[in-house]
């Protein structure tokens, strides 16, 4: 003989019941079988909102009961096309009683637990009505027993207690004598011994049946469900969830207990002794392996089992000096909770035994605070204790595992793991036998937690980064490209999993928390929401997910002004963006300080060389210990590609329009042609030499002419081109008459740091300088003499964007 379970989605739908009966059918050929079915998907959901509204004189719960009428009908009139007219009356007679007590709730203006419970019974005797009469109807040897008449409780309206010893016999004596190959069975549904409707609790399904195969000891259970078994963590919540094969009673009492909803946590408990395995099914994916609960020692390569949440938990916190060393405190306590029928689920107690804390149902906090406070009146009076302190909105998370007690570090790893990604920890439960760590967490980051923990103890191989790109122009949209096309080498080589959750221009800005896919992300991006900076980073702090970097492909300030709210978020920032780095040098410190804070990356590889790996070099250098003692270099792509095209045969102004035309320089031309750029480049390298410096301490010597300097606007200053020709050419000219070539340069020596443009003799490293080429040379404690030198392209679209993807790697390998 075998007990089955089917869950609300399994008997949500004509379709879903028609996969039950199958299976049903199919079971029986070999043996008997005794059936436990929910109500319908979500109609004991809104069988309490119908008693509610109508508690409330709200007189909308006609139209709810109306919604379960046409569901029931619907279905029945679906699996019976024929001969159906005995269901149907006896279906409605069923529903004109349910609206007749409803009608009672609503003109005496209560519901008592009794009634809820009356009222929440026909979901399930409906549903097991619907089933074993359409099976009756299909010449199937089925019959239904109402489990009413079976399983005896106490009076515990809502949540009963079962009596046993009643039960048992009860269930015996009915399936001796039955003759029917299939027995159908509502779920939850209990009386008292006095013959009062009661039901088990919510979820309580499950319950029913592990009483039955209990009592029956019967080889296996069986719960049918919408999922296929036990997952690592709910699967609704972690995309990367898996069944677990094989479990044990142990494991999977806790993390039901601890919110794993698709077990109903005293399911195990009947089943226990008796070692009934039982089995998680899929009714929507039958053939699935699902989940053995039972005895059997598993060879699981991670100790820890899997992982659940409980939400909607409140956190009590007891203090006060005279709580310490007073036998019968905690006593107390538990006492008037337990009087008040408050579950408590979770209790931690400093050593000092200076303060408590105790994790109860967020439902039961005011009636906790009420309670507890009148029970310690006289302390709280006489300033022994505090009045209590009640938090909200907090959830647990908990790591599972028989085999946790073996492995040292878990804890120490969980909690590492949350603090990374800025999730905050209220208090941390460990049971002594150490199957469980449970840790208290704000509600919103749950989900953050359960996939970076997931990640930790299930994915190690895989890490998910979660890019937000802002600046989606020339460079951005090659940075996107690029992304893509590596994709699945970064996953197959690398171990690294690269989704773009946020992308933006200056006009449109879309997410999708599930990746954006790249397929037309042009399109979907212009049909985006209006883009702000603000929206951009409140939505990518809003979407809290794990690994969280945000690209700054822009060249703007007011972007820059963000990256310390992005850091504070422990969300971490690549950035090609110079104005941050550069800025004072309060603001550069706090970055880095931010960074270290919040273990969020600040990376900006691309500020200095684009692609060329010129500060993660000088990072490393500085990390194993060497020391700069100078820097030389040609840092802008613009100057070199102006000074390696203009000579006596050319005009400063045209090869100037031509630099801009080829994306070399900023908009505005200045920036380059100045050597603030170069000036910026060369701060950023100081810095990361560890000197404390301003952008004011840098000299530069300018080459453009006085007009030049001095003038209003871009096309003013291109004026001056043309007009100071003669200047330019003079510089060319002084150059040539030395056999040499003019290279804007940038120096770092002793603490002091230039720009300017200089006139490069033959044979220096730099006179050979082609097109847009950049070129560093580090000179330290290690490389006096022969510089270590890098040298390639610096500047272009295609390249920066690397520069930016490295940065990302860089974090997707640490
Ligand atoms: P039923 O109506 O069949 O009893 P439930 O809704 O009670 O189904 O339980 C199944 C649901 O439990 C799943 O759809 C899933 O959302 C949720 N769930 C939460 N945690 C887990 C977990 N660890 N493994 C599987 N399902 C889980
Ligand atoms: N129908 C009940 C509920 O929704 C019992 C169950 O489905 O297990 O809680
Ligand atoms: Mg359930």
């Amino acid at each position: 003989m075998k007990v089955l379970k089917f869950g609300g989605t399994s008997v949500g739908s004509a379709k879903n019941i028609n996969n039950v009966i199958d299976i049903l059918t199919r079971y029986s050929q070999k043996d008997s079988i005794i059936c436990v079915v929910s109500a319908v998907g979500g109609i004991t959901d809104k069988l309490l909102l119908a008693g509610k509204q109508a508690q409330n004189k709200d007189t909308s719960f006609k139209d709810t009961f109306n919604i379960i009428k046409d569901i029931h009908l619907n279905i029945l009139n679906e699996l019976n096309p024929h001969n159906a007219s005995s269901i149907i009356t006896y279906t409605e007679t069923r529903l004109e009683e349910l609206k007749n007590l409803l009608d009672g709730i609503y003109l005496i203006n209560e519901l008592s637990p009794k009634t809820s419970d009356k009222l929440v019974s026909f979901g399930e005797l409906l549903s097991s009505y619907i089933i074993s009469e359409t099976m009756k109807n299909r010449s199937l040897s089925a019959d239904r027993k109402n489990s009413q008449e079976l399983i005896t409780t106490n009076s515990n309206f809502t949540k009963a207690e079962v009596e046993y010893s009643l039960t048992n016999k009860n269930i015996v004596d009915y399936f001796k004598a039955a003759i029917q190959k299939i027995t159908i069975l509502p779920g939850f549904v209990s009386k008292s011994i006095a013959g009062e409707q009661t039901t088990l609790g919510r979820g309580g399904s499950d319950f029913t049946a592990a009483i039955i195969a209990a009592a029956l000891k019967v080889e296996q259970l069986e719960i049918w469900t919408d999922v296929s078994g036990m997952y690592t963590t709910n699967p609704k919540l972690v995309k990367q969830a898996y069944p677990i094969e094989k479990i044990s009673y142990q494991e999977a009492m806790e993390l039901s207990h601890f919110g794993a909803k698709v077990l109903y946590p005293p399911t195990v408990q009947p089943v226990l002794d008796l070692e009934i395995p039982i089995h998680i099914k899929n009714t929507l994916e039958p053939n699935a392996v699902g989940t053995i609960i039972s005895n059997e020692k598993t060879n699981a390569v991670s100790p820890v089992k899997g992982i659940s949440n409980i939400g909607n938990i409140a956190l009590l916190t007891l203090e006060g000096s005279g709580m310490v060393g007073i036998p019968g405190f905690s006593k107390r306590l538990f006492e008037t909770l337990s009087q008040e029928k408050i579950n408590i689920i979770l209790i931690t107690q400093a050593s000092s035994e200076h303060s408590i804390c105790l994790g109860i149902e967020e439902k039961d906090a005011e009636m906790a605070k009420q309670a507890i406070d009148a029970a310690f009146e006289n302390e709280i009076a006489l300033n022994k204790i505090n009045p209590i302190i009640v938090e909200t909105n907090l959830s647990i998370v908990a790591l599972v595992g028989d085999n946790m007690k073996n492995h040292q570090g878990i804890s120490g790893k969980m909690f590492s793991t949350l603090g990374k990604n800025n999730i905050n920890i209220r208090a941390i439960a460990q049971g002594a036998s150490e199957k469980n760590i449970s840790a208290v967490i704000s509600e919103n980051d749950v989900k953050k937690a359960l996939n970076t923990l997931h990640e930790q103890f299930f994915e190690i191989e895989t890490k998910q980064l979660n890019v937000f790109i802002t600046g989606v122009g020339n460079v951005g949209e090659k940075l996107v490209d690029q992304i893509q096309q590596q994709n699945d080498y970064l996953k197959e080589n690398l171990k690294i999993n690269i989704r773009i959750a946020g992308l933006s221009n200056s006009r449109t800005m879309i997410f999708n928390d599930a990746g954006i896919d790249l397929k037309n992300w042009k399109d979907k991006l212009a049909s985006g929401e209006k883009a702000t900076l603000e929206g951009f980073f409140e939505k990518t702090k809003s979407l809290n997910l794990r690994n969280s970097i945000f690209v700054d492909v822009t060249a703007n300030k007011d972007v820059a002004n963000l990256y310390a709210d992005y850091l504070r978020q422990s969300i971490g920032v690549v950035a090609c963006n110079k104005i941050a780095c550069s800025s004072d040098y309060e603001n550069y410190s706090l970055l880095k300080r931010l960074s270290l804070k919040y273990s969020a990356p600040y990376l900006f590889e691309t500020n200095v060389g684009a692609g060329l790996p010129v500060i993660d070099t000088l990072n490393n250098l500085i990390a194993s210990g060497d020391k700069i003692t100078s820097i030389q270099a040609v840092l802008s792509g613009s100057l070199n590609f102006v000074f390696n095209n203009f000579n006596d045969t050319t005009k400063f102004y045209d090869v100037v329009k031509q630099a801009a035309a080829e994306g070399y320089t900023e908009p505005d031309p200045r920036i380059d042609l100045s050597g603030v750029d170069v000036a910026r480049k060369i701060l950023i390298l100081a810095r990361e030499s560890g000197m404390e410096m301003n952008l004011e301490d840098i000299s530069n010597t300018p080459f453009l002419s006085e007009s030049g300097l001095k003038s209003g606007s871009v096309d003013d200053f291109y004026k001056t081109l043309i007009d100071d020709e003669t200047h330019y050419q003079s510089l060319y000219a002084s150059a040539k008459a030395k056999n040499c070539q003019l290279k804007y340069v940038a120096q770092l020596n002793n603490g002091k740091a230039n720009v300017g443009l200089q006139e490069i003799p033959k044979g220096h490293p730099f006179y050979n300088l082609q097109g847009k080429d950049n070129i560093v040379m580090f000179y330290t404690q290690r490389y006096p003499e022969q510089p270590m030198i890098i040298k390639g392209a610096g500047a272009g679209a295609e390249v920066t964007a690397s520069g930016l993807f490295a940065d990302i790697i860089r974090i997707g390998n640490n």
